[in-house]
């Protein structure tokens, strides 16, 4: 049943029209044609049947969805899920086989029009941060982050927005997390691992310290921001200087190792002395191999680091645009590959980085392609799902789609061509449905509204409409655009810093 607290009307709906009716016109030339341009009507572009669930009061009957399916093995055209009505998988495999084992079960069958795949894994974001606009001052001048975040060197600091924390009731700032939420869920992310962020849209992901965290956090991974000092050049000034080796001290409150560590290090160029000395500290650690280690940036590294990194299981948690940004170089990628180190991309943060990760996958294409080693489209899919949920160390629960894991999917159309590019280059028009943990948060309006368990709103310009957020997190619709007018907008990516060598 549908809970009416906002249903889409004809109001609503007109509104919608309206908005796509003007996007249409502003990006007449650059953008694909929306299927509101000339509607045939619903059944010409409808991409799935839909069934409901046999019968009512049984057994939890469950869902199951028909698409060519993205396996970890490779692609299964005319396979399906059955999702489980605890948020997990309980069975991949061909259409038929699943129907048989699941009677009960509703069904959406998308098989030849639309390709389901896990939705991306960001492991590194900095939600509190991630609604601000790059700063006008940012270039490609640094050495080392040291150098933007305090201003030595004789660099420009560049300003750090305030945090925005989740405070329930606080209309302005809800909105704000939900909207940066959304961004991400909208370019194919369904979880961001990071400080930060509000309970109930995408899945967040990060250690538990302060009450309430456990509301907001599904699962651990340390990814503490710095693992050695806030001011790492002055730190080491004498130790580059040719003196003693500075020694640190060691991080208070370290986490348990059942915990990934994901940490910033070596970030800045290979001609810091510093960055390089964070590398090699850090390599020395992981060589103990107690619990799962991923290196965040690591700009500063070289071949023998990726040589190390691969011995020591060791996932590089890659940001180039971010990267390219702040110090007009990223990692040695073609060495990086060529030593088969395990790449997850990750956006980093709004000032610096992708908008969200389709952007990323986008810089990193272009990046490859640049350095002579373009990544085919499968490989650009593992680096945004399987190899982010295991830097996380949460490769069994989300990043692929299997029996036990969890539900966090993303179903987009697809009309022929490569599953995985489908996938990857996937605006937000042509996402026919996500879930995460088994519930619907974004659905297509060609898509039966019965799938959306929970009120499902239209928001001016984005395509599918939003399910089960804005009302849970008190936010009406009516002010939702007002409240985030000053925020990275949901879908533009205009303003995003560009994913550039710079051209000295
Ligand atoms: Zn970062």
């Amino acid at each position: 049943m549908l809970h009416a607290d906002r249903p889409t009307t004809a109001r609503t709906a007109g509104r919608r029209l309206a908005s796509c009716l003007l996007a249409l016109f502003l990006c007449a030339g650059a953008a694909p044609v929306p299927d509101a341009a000339a509607d045939p009507g619903p059944a010409a572009h409808r991409h799935c049947d839909f069934t409901p669930a046999a019968g009512a009061g049984g057994p939890s009957p469950g869902l199951i969805v028909g698409a060519e399916v993205l396996l970890p093995e490779g692609p299964a055209p005319g396979h399906a899920v059955h999702i489980h009505e605890d948020g997990s998988i309980s069975a991949v495999a061909p259409f038929g086989s699943v129907r048989t084992a699941h009677p009960e079960a509703g069904v959406l069958d998308c098989r030849e029009r639309a390709v389901l795949s896990p939705g991306f894994v960001n492991p590194h974001e900095h939600p509190a941060y991630s609604y601000a606009f790059p700063d006008a001052d940012l270039k490609p001048g640094y050495a080392h982050r040291d150098e933007w975040r305090l201003g030595i060197n004789g660099k420009q600091r560049l300003p750090t927005p305030p945090p925005i924390r989740f405070t329930a009731g606080d209309r302005r700032s809800t909105a704000i997390l939900v909207a940066m939420e959304l961004r991400h869920l909208l370019g194919g992310a369904t979880a961001i691992a990071g400080s930060g962020g509000v309970p109930g849209v995408i899945r967040n992901d990060n250690r538990r310290k302060r009450p309430g965290d456990a509301a907001l956090y599904e699962a651990e991974a340390d990814v503490s921001t710095f693992p050695f000092s806030l001011h790492v050049v002055e730190d080491l000034r004498d130790e580059c200087a040719g003196g003693p080796a500075h020694r640190f001290p060691p991080a208070p409150g370290r986490s348990p190792a059942f915990m990934a560590y994901v940490p910033h290090v070596g970030e800045g160029r290979r001609s810091s002395c510093a960055a390089r000395a964070e590398v090699a500290r850090y390599l020395a650690r992981v060589q103990r191999r107690d619990r799962r280690y991923a290196m965040v940036h690591g700009v500063a590294t070289d071949r023998d680091d990726y040589a190390v990194m691969r011995a020591s299981d060791v996932t590089l948690v890659w940001s180039p645009r971010s990267n390219l940004a702040l110090y007009g170089e990223t990692v040695d990628i073609a060495g990086a590959l060529e030593e088969r180190v395990r790449i997850a991309l990750s956006t980093d943060w709004s000032p610096s980085g992708s908008f969200n990760m389709r952007e990323e996958i986008k810089c990193a294409r272009r990046v490859t392609r640049d350095a002579g080693v373009a990544a085919s489209g499968e490989a650009l899919w593992r680096m945004a799902t399987s190899n982010g949920a295991y830097a996380l160390g949460l490769e069994d629960r989300i990043g692929a789609i299997g029996p036990g894991l969890l539900a966090d999917l993303l179903l987009v159309r697809h009309d022929g061509g490569d599953p995985h590019e489908a996938v990857l280059t996937a605006t937000d028009q042509d996402i026919l449905a996500a879930w995460i943990h088994g519930r619907v948060i974004l659905l297509a309006d060609t898509l039966d509204a019965r799938l959306g368990d929970q009120a499902c709103v239209t928001l001016a310009g984005i395509a599918p409409q939003v399910c089960g957020v804005l009302g849970p997190a008190g936010l009406p619709v009516e002010t939702f655009a007002d409240d985030i007018e000053d925020a990275v907008p949901l879908t533009d990516v205009s303003r995003q810093a560009p994913c550039a060598m710079p051209s000295h």
